[in-house]
């Protein structure tokens, strides 16, 4: 039974101060109400160190929103996923749209990134999904498996087994526009069967594929409804607790 998982992305948003505030009251709030879904939190990197230990023994896991894609030495201002992982988070966001777009992240830059996130041990939520010149087009299946193919396809089977997609497609993303859930769950029945083509069917049946795109609490219950959509990438509703709660909610 593949994982039904809520994840936070809170971009760059929060003081440290304020993202300690946030995921105090996440922890309170999920504790008194033990939620039915694996909840993730990714924050900024300066946060990671200290959130990962307020959240130790609870049921929320950390998440980095970006590593570099270099082991380490010589490259000011970069975060590798060794440093990650020894903060204690377990996951890291790789390929968001924003990454792509404007820190011109390319496929083979993501290629590498997901490798030294695997290496050193970090689970990687890679983010995949179209523009909506390109959805208006209809080459949202062509861009979301080039996608694929580019950073992830060329992993084993057993590195697989760390991977959760997140299908988002930039037109939804913080625009109020949401894909309706028959939209992401034509895309998410796709993706599975692309990872069918690669891994197997019982590995694509294993995969857990998430949606992202101005997702909320109302609109949560019947994307998550859909068979092939498995939980959510949150930004805007994740930086207050209880609208992500809310959206934790809609697996009850
Ligand atoms: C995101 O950036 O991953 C995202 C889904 O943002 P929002 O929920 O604000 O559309």
């Amino acid at each position: 039974m593949r994982k039904k998982i809520v994840a936070g992305n809170w971009k760059m948003n929060k003081t440290l101060q304020e993202g300690v505030a946030l995921a105090t009251e996440l922890k309170n709030t999920l504790a008194a109400e033990k939620p039915n879904c694996e909840v993730i939190i990714g924050t900024p990197f300066i946060h990671l160190a200290t959130v990962s230990e307020l959240l130790k023994d609870s049921v929320i896991a950390v998440s980095a929103e970006n590593c570099a894609n270099k082991e380490s030495g010589a490259y000011t201002g970069e975060v590798s996923a060794a440093m990650v992982k020894s903060t204690g988070a377990e996951y890291v966001i790789l390929g968001h749209s924003e990454r792509r777009e404007y820190y011109n992240e390319t496929p083979e830059i993501l290629k590498e990134k997901v490798d030294l996130a695997l290496a050193n041990g970090l689970k990687v939520i890679f983010c995949i999904g179209e523009t909506e010149q390109e959805r208006d087009n209809n080459q949202q299946e062509a861009v979301c498996k080039a996608e694929l193919q580019g950073s992830v396809f060329h992993l084993t089977a057993e590195q697989w087994k760390n991977i959760v997609i997140a299908y988002e497609p930039i037109w939804a993303i913080g625009t109020g526009k949401t894909a309706t859930a028959e939209q992401a769950e034509e895309i998410h029945a796709y993706i599975r069967k692309c990872v069918a083509e690669v891994y197997g069917a019982q590995a694509a049946d294993d995969t857990t594929i998430l949606y992202g795109g101005s997702c909320k609490a109302s609109n949560a219950p019947e994307l998550f409804g859909k068979p092939d959509i498995d939980g959510g990438l949150i930004g805007g509703a994740s930086l207050k607790a209880p609208d992500f709660k809310g959206i934790i909610d809609a697996w009850k």
